[in-house]
């Protein structure tokens, strides 16, 4: 299957540079790498923990989700007993955690997860709020990127209340690309993508995707002015 611009389903990584082990889109790590000698200069040690997910790793993970090999969090992140819900109610607490695959922004190389590695290890750090919070580890880091990160681009479009996405206080987008990338996503393409694609409970995604992709994709938080 041809598919326009594969790129802005995680189809290809052409467009990206490699940056300190993770691949970004070539503007964001310019940009990154600017803010984050910004960040040390105010003794903030700004690292990128997660960039780059391809749609097989996506569908990797939404697969075991759904078949139950991996276990299923609620809201609250306790675990769910996935025989007992209907494949609407499995797919809708995947999303709570997990990108549809082909909807992860992480596969644009415009967006990444950043944490504050003087104050805490990457291998403890399990990217809960609770952490960007204060008393946690990277709040001084998350007040910092507040106050800092839209003068280099960047901003958190996953926020309480403005995005389908739950809050990820430490998830941040390169928005001169990423604004691009978003008007040009396509849910028919999505649709073509996914029905040539093993990821399960495909009919009931079908049912209901142009909702899916509007609550999933395009609701994130307004670019601020
Ligand atoms: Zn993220």
């Amino acid at each position: 299957m041809r598919v326009a611009s594969p790129h802005l389903y995680g189809l290809s990584s052409a467009h990206l540079v490699e940056y300190c082990g993770f691949l970004l889109e070539t503007e964001t790590a310019v940009a990154f790498e600017k803010m984050r000698i910004a960040a040390a200069k105010d003794g903030i040690t700004l690292e990128i923990c997660s960039a780059f997910r391809d749609f097989e790793r996506q569908q990797h993970i939404w697969n075991a989700k759904a078949s139950g090999k991996r276990v299923l969090l609620d809201s609250d992140s306790k675990p769910v007993d996935i025989n007992e819900k209907t494949p609407e109610q499995i797919i809708a607490l995947i999303l709570l955690w997990s990108a549809l695959p082909g909807t992860s922004r992480h596969h644009w190389g415009t967006d990444i997860d950043v944490f504050d590695s003087n104050a805490i290890s990457k291998d403890k750090l399990q990217l809960v709020p609770q952490e960007y919070a204060s008393n946690g580890p990277c709040h001084q880091l998350y007040i910092w990127l507040v106050q800092n990160a839209q003068q280099f681009g960047f901003y958190f479009p996953f926020q309480q209340g403005l995005s389908g996405v739950s809050p990820e206080p430490w998830h941040l987008s390169y928005l001169p690309v990423s604004t691009g990338f978003l008007n040009s996503f396509d849910t028919q393409t999505l649709r073509k993508i996914l029905q040539d694609s093993s990821v399960l409970y495909k009919e009931s995604l079908f049912n209901n995707l142009e909702g899916l992709a509007q609550e999933y994709v395009f609701r994130v938080a307004p670019a601020p002015l």
